[in-house]
């Protein structure tokens, strides 16, 4: 058997482990004698299972007890609607800060059911750096502020959060959460969709302040209300179980292997600071952020030469360094390094980078 490493930006690299083990068990979870696909989501073994990747997440990112940990699906997309549709609900105001394509998506469709304004935005230079906003660019009388922690796409990352005063923040952490610790009480709502850095598609985690439960507009559909999932524990209909079971092994993994967020976040600094220090110092690539916003999990690069960056894609995936290309609204290439990759992938590609900077500069 032979794996690559795998830099895609999502569905994104697992912990080995967690893969041995998900095979391990394929057949007979746990003595059930049954896949955890196969079986019903009512049973007491699956119970189990649910309850344990909940009471993990809680435990690992320290989420506090007037928090609502929801389990569903529609991706981080969704979210896109129901946290207007659950939240812009007071005055029918929302403030959205526009740092990429996912918060850009997010304010469009938040635009559709009331009063949202993007009262910041770093488009002027391809989302490449986060703009700095103070309290006074909101509205106080939104009802919360959008943002998306980690751009994905640009490779951007909030490393301080924007003072919004009285006002509720909200954020999209699809692509950073687990990545280190975050204070959630910061928070009246998170959202991630899982296949970037805690299970493969399917499943969208949302972390919502209980009082921000329960104030939907009428027109939310049923199953776009988070009062409908908090209710009923993520078990108004069939949740994403498989992905739900992967997830709880990826928090095990975390918590057992890794030994925590700081843990984690030791290692992915390092993994990042390897990366980023090569490109600094570099006369063939260049990273496209601007260093203080830069992202832990998502490097965006170029050589500055479209053809020589299609050489470089082509090599490295020859060479199983494969899912480097950057997305095609950025052009170059673009390393994930999120939690599942190893510090040796990293380390390798970087010496496949120095070799092909020799090669060709
Ligand atoms: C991937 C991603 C999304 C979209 O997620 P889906 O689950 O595909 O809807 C939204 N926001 C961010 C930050 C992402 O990285």
């Amino acid at each position: 058997m032979s794996r690559v490493y795998n830099f895609s930006a999502g569905p994104s690299v697992l912990p080995e482990s967690v893969l041995t083990k998900a095979a391990a068990e394929m057949l007979d979870y746990e003595g059930s004698g049954q896949s955890v696909m196969e079986m019903s989501h009512r049973s007491k073994v699956y119970d189990s299972i649910i309850k344990e990747a909940e009471r993990l997440l809680r435990e690992i990112m320290q989420i506090p007890d007037n928090y609502k940990v929801l389990f569903l699906q529609g991706g981080a997309s969704s979210q896109f609607a129901m946290v207007p549709m659950n939240l812009m609900t007071k005055n029918g105001k929302a403030d959205y800060i526009l740092t990429g394509q996912w918060a850009t998506k997010a304010f469009k469709e938040a635009s559709r059911y009331g009063d949202a304004v993007a009262v910041a935005s770093s488009k002027d230079k391809t989302f490449s750096y986060i703009p700095k906003v103070d309290k006074s660019a909101f509205r106080p009388d939104a009802d919360y502020v959008h943002i998306c922690m980690n751009n994905t796409i640009y490779g951007t990352v909030y490393h301080e959060l924007p003072d919004t005063g009285d006002v509720p923040l909200v954020a999209d952490i699809s692509s950073c959460i687990l990545s280190k610790p975050i204070d959630v009480s910061k928070f009246a709502l998170l959202y991630a969709g899982a296949q970037k850095n805690m299970a493969p598609a399917g499943l969208t985690v949302v972390i919502v302040r209980e009082d921000f439960i329960g104030n939907a507009m009428d027109i939310t559909p049923t199953m776009f209300n988070y009062k409908t999932h908090a209710d009923n524990d993520s078990m108004f209909n069939t949740p994403p179980c498989y992905t739900i079971y992967i997830a709880k092994l990826v928090l095990e993994w975390i918590k057992n292997e890794v030994g925590g967020l700081e843990k984690m976040q030791e290692i992915n600094e390092k993994k990042a600071a390897l990366l980023y220090d090569f490109l600094d110092n570099s006369k063939l690539f260049k990273g496209t952020v601007v260093p203080e916003d830069r992202s832990l999990m998502n490097v965006p690069f170029v050589t500055g030469n479209e053809e020589l960056d299609a050489k470089f894609v082509k090599e490295a995936t020859a060479a199983g360094f494969v899912n480097l290309k950057g997305h095609r609204t950025v052009g170059g290439m673009r390393a994930s390094i999120y939690n599942a990759m190893p510090v040796e992938g990293v380390e390798k590609l970087v010496a496949f980078m120095k070799d092909f900077e020799e090669k060709n500069s």
